[in-house]
C-alpha cells in the first residue's frame, strides 16, 4: 500500500468520456475518449477510433505512418480538446485522401 502518496498519484479513471454519436469517418466505428492513468501517472486524454490499429487494413496506416496520419491522438488535456483535435484530424485526413486520389485530375 502506498497510501502516503495518495495526494500525489492520480487515481485510476475508467470513466468513458466518449461522445454518443461520434463515429470514425473511415470505418464507422465508435470514437473513444478516455483519460489515461497508468500506475498513478496521468497521461492525459486520448481520442481514437475503437477499431483503429496500424495493420487493420481499414485506416491506411502502418507503424511507419506519422502520428498525424493516425486515427488516434494522445496526451491531450481534456475531453473538449479531444473533440476539437479529432475534428481537425478527420478534416486533415479527408483532405489528404482526396488529394492523393484526385491529385492527378487537377493537373
Ligand atoms: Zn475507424
Amino acid at each position: 500500500m502506498r497510501t502516503s502518496f495518495v495526494d500525489e498519484v492520480c487515481p485510476p479513471d475508467d470513466k468513458d468520456y466518449s461522445v454518443p454519436g461520434m463515429k470514425c469517418p473511415k470505418c464507422g466505428g465508435k470514437v473513444l475518449i478516455t483519460h489515461d492513468v497508468v500506475d498513478g501517472l496521468d497521461f492525459g486524454f486520448s481520442v481514437s477510433c475503437c477499431r483503429f490499429c496500424h495493420y487493420d487494413g481499414i485506416h491506411g496506416t502502418t507503424f511507419n505512418a506519422p502520428e498525424k496520419d493516425c486515427y488516434a491522438i494522445h496526451y491531450l488535456n481534456s475531453k473538449e480538446e479531444c473533440i476539437k483535435k479529432w475534428e481537425q484530424r478527420v478534416k486533415y485526413l479527408k483532405e489528404k485522401e482526396k488529394n492523393e486520389l484526385g491529385g492527378k485530375l487537377n493537373e
